[in-house]
């Protein structure tokens, strides 16, 4: 059975990520989008298991311990990871799998898993990113220095992804997600598997 692709969509905090991925899975709901753990503070309007898996510091430093992530993070003073068993079970089966996470553990699943696909959501500038960061009013001023502060260094690793996906546009922006999905699962060193079968009918 071929297996599913992993998709990696990462880049600055306000980037767009959680938009441009939720307006995706609506769209192809074929792909899963995994639902990470994390110890900060549930936002107003968040749900348990839909958005993340809200754990104390305790039981996600266990569960650390335990290798139940594929990467994991701190982040602006709060852990951050992705569930290795719920992932690699969804890629066997088949189905294609995108993450929604910050670079550093972006990085980490470049070398746990090289044939990902990463790709860097990036808004058309340093001002939009920081005027989008304060638009949401999620964060306090002291955060959102804080996030403007990481998105330089973040930027710094923009070329190890293999994809720009500008955001200036959410359609746009949108649309170009679903061309790398498309053209990802066109790519022949992933259809090996098909023209092998092929060949073997064939010769039947
Ligand atoms: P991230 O998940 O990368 O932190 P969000 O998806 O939360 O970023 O987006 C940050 C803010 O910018 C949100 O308020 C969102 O509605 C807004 N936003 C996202 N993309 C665009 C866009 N193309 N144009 C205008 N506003 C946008
Ligand atoms: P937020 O607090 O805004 O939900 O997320 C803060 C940052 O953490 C965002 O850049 C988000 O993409 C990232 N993030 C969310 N889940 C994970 C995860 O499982 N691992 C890592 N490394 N980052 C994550």
């Amino acid at each position: 059975m071929k297996k599913g692709n992993l998709f990696v969509v990462s880049g600055p905090s306000g980037a767009g990520k959680g938009t441009i991925c939720a307006a995706f899975a609506q769209r192809r709901p074929e792909v899963f989008l995994s639902v990470s753990a994390t110890t900060r503070e549930p936002r107003e309007g968040e749900v348990e298991g839909v958005h993340y898996y809200f754990l104390g510091e305790e039981e996600f430093k266990e569960k650390i311990t335990q290798g139940d992530f594929l990467e994991h993070a701190v982040y602006c003073g709060n852990y951050y990871g992705t569930p290795r068993g719920k992932v690699m079970e969804v890629i066997e089966s088949g189905r294609d799998v995108i993450l929604e996470i910050e670079s550093d553990g972006a990085m980490q699943v470049r070398s746990r898993y090289p044939e990902g696909i990463f790709i860097f959501v990036c808004p058309p500038s340093l001002q939009t990113l920081e005027a989008r960061l304060r638009g949401r009013g999620t964060e306090s001023e002291e955060v959102i220095a804080q996030r403007l502060e990481k998105a330089v260094q973040e930027l710094g690793r923009a070329h190890k992804y293999n994809y720009l996906l500008l955001n200036d546009d959410v359609e746009a922006a949108v649309r170009r997600l679903e061309a790398i999905v498309d053209a990802e699962r066109c790519y022949m060193p992933r259809n090996i598997g098909f023209i092998n079968d092929f060949i073997k009918n064939k010769e039947k």
